[in-house]
């Protein structure tokens, strides 16, 4: 029998190779977010689970099939972070974020833990980007929202990815909605999935997403959320469609883009690539939560966010071949020829660190002749070698690793040579 760990189903080690990657899609994130001025924000990997519960919806697939929950000493009941609104909504209220000046635009890169099925794009500890505004009710911050989305892809080079928008109205007109709705489904109920039966009374606008095929058979023809909007949700709509023109993000306009629990309104979308077969394929999602804060104790706050999932990200720069000049260099090799040369090289090393040189030494008792060698691996720009004689006159003998010319450098004059 093996005694080999392997990391758990639907996990991914990020290695080595892959972080300058992984910085890249971070860095152009962060980058995107304060442009359009969100603060980080960093919150635990594990809440009270009555925290998505209520915050995500006892209804929806994550809270009914897919959270890690674990009873802390026989008592409390905790879960690893699903998602990340809940937390930073739970955060916004508990640290009285709801009497600084508003909006509060708050963004996150976050791990997030779901018990799935595992493949392609779809893993059980996964990470997101995701933003969240509190405090803006009006139309222009759902633009400004999607155009975070829009611009993030745009930048990374990520091309044929829509933006799809839709409503899903407000407490109100999703009253009069629902009993069209179900008066609609209501003859063809038994022959939906269970997930649908169990949905049609506390969140029947999710039967409209349902990927059963035989479900979506008995929904088509359905009344769509978006014909019966009333008038404020309207306007609500067809503002948010101006702003994004003015702010050039292409979208289209998906009536089954859905939410239906209370504390959603308004604005729902998702950027979902455009030859998408896949059922894995969103990259994003998000919407406009105007109930969640009070839902989960706050003040009543407007609050709009969304999340970006950067494996799916990565698949798709993977799929569009996007590449990026990702260096990974080693500004110097320092090559000891002997004990004593040792003991000099290690001081060298530091000292040239300390000058924000990207250094390494001889950890290993090679021979200069396997330095050389390692030094050629790891892609060394200069290599500087010290053997006795280079120790009594106080200098290295550096080559540069490009042009193989050698020259004797005192080591006072190494940092402006190589800055040279
Ligand atoms: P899906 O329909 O793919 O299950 P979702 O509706 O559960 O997605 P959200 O909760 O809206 O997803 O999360 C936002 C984004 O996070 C998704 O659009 C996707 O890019 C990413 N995501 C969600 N679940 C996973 C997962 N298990 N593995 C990798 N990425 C994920
Ligand atoms: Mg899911």
């Amino acid at each position: 029998m093996s005694n080999k760990i392997y990391a758990p189903k639907g996990t991914n080690d990020i290695l080595p190779e892959n972080i300058p990657l992984w910085e890249k899609i971070e860095n152009a994130a962060k980058d995107i977010a304060g442009r359009y001025g969100f603060k980080q924000i960093r919150t635990p990997e594990f809440e009270s689970t009555n925290l998505f519960e209520r915050g995500v919806g006892d209804t929806t697939d994550i809270v009914q099939k897919e959270m890690y929950t674990f009873t802390h000493r026989g008592k409390e009941s905790l879960t690893l972070k699903p998602e990340g609104t809940a937390p930073v909504v739970r955060s916004f209220i508990e640290n009285g974020m709801s009497s600084a000046a508003q909006p509060v635009k708050l963004f996150y890169l976050t791990n997030c833990f779901r018990c799935e099925n595992p493949q392609k794009g779809r893993y059980r500890q996964f990470h997101q980007f995701g933003i969240e505004v509190f405090g803006a009710e009006d139309a222009s911050s759902d633009a400004e929202v999607i155009s975070v989305a829009y611009e993030f892809l745009k930048e990374l080079g990520i091309k044929d990815v829509v933006a799809k928008v839709n409503s899903v109205g407000c407490p109100t007109c999703r009253k009069n909605y629902y009993e069209k709705l179900k008066a609609f489904i209501s003859p063809k109920l038994d022959k939906l999935c269970d997930d649908c039966k169990n949905r049609f009374e506390k969140n029947p606008m999710r039967l409209i997403d349902c990927k059963v095929e035989t479900c979506k058979e008995h929904i088509q023809g359905a009344p769509l959320m978006i014909d019966n909007l009333c008038t404020d949700c309207k306007d609500h709509f067809e503002k948010v469609k101006e702003y994004l023109d003015a702010m050039e993000v292409e979208y289209e306009v998906d009536p089954t883009i859905v939410r239906g629990l209370d504390y959603y309104t308004n604005t729902a979308f998702e950027f979902i690539p455009k030859d998408n077969t896949k059922s894995q394929a969103a990259i994003g999602a998000g919407g406009r939560y105007n109930g969640l804060v009070e839902t989960l104790g706050g003040p009543k706050t407007a609050g709009i966010g969304l999340a970006m999932g950067i494996e799916r990200i990565l698949i798709q720069l993977e799929e569009q071949g996007i590449t990026f000049p990702l260096e990974n260099v080693t500004d110097l090799y320092i090559a000891p020829m002997g004990e004593a040369a040792k003991t000099t090289a290690l001081k060298y090393a530091t000292i040239m660190r300390r000058e924000g040189f990207i250094v390494q030494t001889d950890v290993m008792n090679r021979s200069l002749k396997a330095q050389m060698k390692y030094a050629d691996k790891i892609n060394a720009k200069y290599v500087a070698m010290i053997g006795d004689e280079e120790l009594e006159k106080g200098v290295l003998l550096v080559r540069d690793m490009q042009t193989k010319e050698q020259t004797e450098v005192a080591f006072g004059d190494l940092p402006g040579f190589l800055r040279k």
